[in-house]
């Protein structure tokens, strides 16, 4: 009945995740894996034999907690509570395994080695998803943090690891703990290490990396206690992690070696060339009749859309401009805002039609052709630094060309910096136009103009 049950389970994650590649059927992959996991839930409990009581404490007390949390959060806050939600499954499968290593208990490696490394990943992702939560919250610097040493350090300790791991599974028939108690330490190490030296616009790469160590660490417990659906889960999350981490890395141009182990954007790398020149403002009445006069408008948001909760006012100003006859499409760059799929999720919320989110890939060849492409609080990834500037931490990473198009305007506060803090060339071009101000009360007034017309 249990491995039926557990066969249930593993097609609706199967369906679940492939409904989520599309926004149209997302809410019903979500319910589909949600369901799956309730039932492998009350399957793997019924059969335990497990003491009830703890169980429901566990409940109670984990319930509430991720309960309060979730419901506290602020949209803006979510890319951290993924980070801590990735370090909550890496210390999870980190307790499994130490909480199966009993001293005195013969293993088969069959055992050990799992074991081991569902300490091993699980300690990395913890610790290195607490940096990352760190780093995104700002509680921390969020750049790089690079030292001299710092390569040989990460390999003395990797090989230490690879020791510890040796001697835990030749010892594991009851000596071998010390080894793991060492490998625990080490892995909290390691995972402070990894995530360090990595920071500004690479961040998106080590947020999809953790993800996906998460559900390898997942997986291996699965093996330890033996258990087949928290093994076909684990190795989905791990997958569509990895997969994940290479679309971030195609976004960026990047490699994964090359985002890891380069420091990329760290004190001692090059900002970018300075930036001259004025730039141009303009008002919220002068951006409207611009718009009204537009026939094709590409909205481009980022971060700041998210901070000014602008999208219900963005989604209404495309609906009015399709009003007036203009063509309307949303650029939307894999890496825009703090989290893979931050601006979908953002647009999608306000219910902008998913028909008119475009790749960069797709609107880049027509931008020339755009009357007026509206950028609403991004910033890094409309740098044209990226394509010019060799000397720019951002060079090489392909972004939405807003400054090709007829007429750029940029709603944000300020001539700040974006994540990268690399300086913004667009600010200055010719054909740019910035209406200072929050995002959300910027599109408001124009929404308000065009209903007044
Ligand atoms: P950026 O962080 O580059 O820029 C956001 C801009 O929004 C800021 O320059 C800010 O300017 C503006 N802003 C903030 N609040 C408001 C507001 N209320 N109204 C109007 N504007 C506002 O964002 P992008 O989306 O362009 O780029 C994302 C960056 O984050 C990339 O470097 C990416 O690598 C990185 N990153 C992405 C992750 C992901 O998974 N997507 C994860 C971690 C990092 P001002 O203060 O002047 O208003």
């Amino acid at each position: 009945m249990q491995s039926f049950a557990y066969i249930v389970a593993s097609i609706l994650f199967i369906l679940g995740l492939k409904r989520l590649g599309s926004a149209a059927t997302a809410r019903q992959g979500n319910l589909l894996s949600a369901v799956g996991m309730l039932l492998a839930l009350v399957a793997t409990l019924i059969d335990s034999g497990f003491s009830w009581g703890w169980i429901l404490a566990g409940m109670v007390i984990g319930g509430a907690i991720g309960g309060y949390a979730a419901k506290k959060v602020e949209m803006t806050g979510m890319p951290e509570m993924v980070a801590l939600f990735n370090g909550s499954g890496g210390i999870a499968s980190l307790l499994v395994g130490w909480a199966s290593s009993t001293p005195g208990t013969t293993l088969t490696p069959a055992v050990s080695i799992p074991l081991f490394l569902a300490v091993l990943i699980g300690g990395v992702t913890f610790t290195g998803s607490v940096v990352a939560y760190l780093k995104l919250s700002e509680k921390i610097d969020g750049k790089p943090v690079m030292f001299k040493g710092q390569q040989i350090l990460n390999i003395i300790i990797l090989a230490a690891l690879l020791l510890c791991g040796v001697l835990y599974v030749i010892n594991s028939g009851g000596i071998g703990n010390p080894w793991l108690i060492l490998a625990v330490l080490l892995s909290f190490a390691f995972g402070v290490m990894a995530v360090i030296p990595i920071g500004g616009a690479d961040m998106p790469v080590v947020i999809a990396l953790l993800n996906s160590y998460s559900g390898l660490a997942a997986c291996a417990a699965g093996f330890i206690i033996n258990n087949t659906v928290l093994i076909v889960s684990g190795s989905l999350v791990g997958a569509s992690g990895i997969i994940l981490t290479g679309i971030m890395c195609k976004a960026m141009n990047r490699s994964l070696g090359n985002v890891l182990f380069s420091g990329f954007g760290s004190a001692s790398s090059s900002a970018g060339k300075a930036v001259e020149g004025e730039a141009k403002p303009i008002s919220a009445d002068d951006t409207y009749y611009i718009l009204e006069a537009a026939s094709s408008v590409t909205f481009v948001p980022g971060y700041g859309m998210a901070v000014a909760q602008a999208q219900h006012a963005v989604k209404e100003l495309g609906a009015l401009l399709e009003e007036n006859g203009c063509e309307v499409n949303f650029a939307i760059h894999p890496v825009a805002g703090r989290m893979p799929g931050h601006m979908n999720v953002l647009l999608a919320e306000a219910d902008v039609p998913y028909e008119q989110l475009v790749e960069p890939d797709d609107v880049n060849p027509n931008m020339a052709a755009t009357d007026v492409a509206i950028v609403i609080g991004a910033n890094d990834v409309v740098n044209p630094a990226a394509r010019t500037d060799e000397s720019s931490p951002l060079y090489g990473m392909p972004i939405i060309n807003v400054d090709m198009a007829k007429t750029c305007i940029v709603l944000k506060r300020s001539l700040r910096p974006g994540y990268a803090g690399v300086e913004n060339p667009l600010f200055f071009c010719e054909n740019t136009r910035m209406l200072l101000g929050d995002a959300k009360a910027s599109v408001q007034s124009l929404v308000a103009q065009f209903k007044e017309d």
